[in-house]
């Protein structure tokens, strides 16, 4: 394979949940197919002739870091407009309120072009090179929100919204029948593969049931059926909060991971945001059918009733990524996020209501560190996409981002201390660079 391009820099990479590798002086040598074709190391004989040989060697400054792009496993692209607007409010009144009619300004393609635009760079702007983006139930608004995408250098997984179900979704916002949801989902689904063949980097379409009170069975089946005949990605939201698991639990008696894995929509192309009320036993479904979990902990805090067991999940060996969840969430940014799942972790490990004894307060055992939330959005996020991305290794493509990091000369300098300080102090500014597929983004 033809070489396209050199990065010559330090960088940090996930190995395993506990386990992140520093990678000293290396060379990211790229191909023309935009993936890693080798790391090269300063101790291998090559090192100074493959940088002779590059056509183009890009040199990060010091203090500047390679690290691999984030993955944001579940955000709602049209509820942008509404990041950080009534967090107070229950989830029912929530969607009802600000959320449905938001969405359905999305017949204007004009609007979507502006929020999608500004969306989609926002993105890239925090190092979120893929994300996985649930769109409206709108077909050509969802392809306006790939060309957004690929104009502005960001992989994506995009879903048609499917809600069908007329005893919980308003009448200006839902499909007109189960077979209407079919038939929409599997309109972009073909106008997707089609545009793709003009995109720079592939789109891919997402099987969307919104979640179980907005889809009847009907549609949950036939959706499970497109998503096996085109051998799509699955989403939608799992045992999100109290009301949400007790109304599968009311209707048809089961709990969500049941009703979801009856239709079809349960096997590892599969990634379902929330989950904070799910048990063990739904945890073995997921690891026999080898689905992921989105975590999003700010939306969590605000609508998940409970903190994810993020630890126990791991040790369940079921995989899970980071996710926004814009705009259960109110941050577009990854970091804000992997800072919030170490908070909320140790609010789960310590408790919270100081009137009981220490000992009974919390959890044991789950609290997660830097490294773990580090795996969570790009290991995770890679895992949860079936994509070869998230990390820094031959076979992966060069999604990645330069992040520039200045400790003060008091401060702790060693690789460990500057990989934390990297994950906590990382903002906007800091990130100076932004690749996806080799091509610069930022
Ligand atoms: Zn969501």
């Amino acid at each position: 394979m033809t070489i396209k391009k050199v990065i010559k820099g330090s960088g940090y990479t996930a190995v395993n949940p506990d386990e992140v590798q520093f990678l000293e002086n290396i060379l990211v040598v790229i191909n023309q197919a935009g993936k890693i074709e080798r790391i090269v190391t300063p101790n291998e004989a090559d090192y100074d002739d493959v940088l002779t040989a590059a056509p183009e060697v890009i040199e990060l400054a010091p203090h500047q870091y390679l690290l691999p792009g984030f993955i944001d496993t579940h955000i709602h692209a049209p509820q942008w407009p509404n990041a950080g607007l009534a967090l107070d409010r229950p989830l029912y009144q929530w969607l009802n309120d600000y959320t449905f009619p938001l969405e359905a300004k999305y017949q204007d393609l004009d609007f979507s072009r502006a929020v999608y635009d500004d969306l989609t760079k926002t993105l890239v702007s925090l190092g979120t090179t893929t994300a996985v983006y649930f769109g409206t139930i709108y077909p050509e608004s969802n392809l306006v929100l790939a060309e957004m995408c690929d104009k502005n250098g960001q992989r994506s997984l995009i879903g048609q919204v499917s809600m069908d179900d007329p005893e919980l979704n308003p009448e200006y916002y839902r499909d007109e029948s189960a077979a209407a949801s079919v038939a929409k989902a599997e309109t972009f689904i073909k106008k997707l593969l089609a545009k793709n063949q003009e995109f720079t980097i592939p789109q891919t379409p997402v099987i969307t049931p919104r979640f179980l009170p907005s889809c009847t069975l009907p549609a949950l089946k036939g959706l499970g059926q497109l998503a096996k005949q085109y051998q799509l990605p699955i989403q939608s939201h799992c045992s999100e909060s109290d009301w949400e698991n007790n109304y599968a639990l009311e209707k048809y008696g089961k709990r969500d991971t049941t009703v979801l894995a009856e239709a079809g929509l349960l096997n590892e192309h599969s990634i379902m945001a929330h989950g904070t009320l799910l048990n063990d036993e739904d945890f073995s479904k997921y690891q026999k059918a080898q689905a992921s979990i989105a975590h999003c902990p700010i939306s969590n805090v605000y609508f998940g009733d409970g903190i994810l067991p993020v630890k126990r999940i791991l040790q369940h060996q079921v995989n899970v990524g980071l996710g926004t969840d814009i705009s259960g969430g109110y941050s577009p940014s990854l970091y804000d996020n992997m800072k919030q799942t170490i908070l909320s972790s140790q609010q789960l490990q310590s408790g919270v209501d100081t009137r009981i004894a220490t000992e009974k307060r919390g959890v044991a055992n789950s609290r997660v560190s830097a490294k773990t939330a580090f795996y969570l959005a790009t290991v995770g996020g890679a895992k949860a996409t079936n994509l070869k991305i998230g990390e820094i290794k031959p076979g992966c493509f060069a999604d990645l981002q330069v992040v520039e990091i200045k400790p003060k000369p008091y401060q702790p300098q060693s690789s460990d201390d500057n990989f934390e300080s990297l994950i906590y102090n990382t903002n906007e500014n800091n990130i100076k660079a932004v690749y996806v597929g080799g091509k610069q983004v930022k």
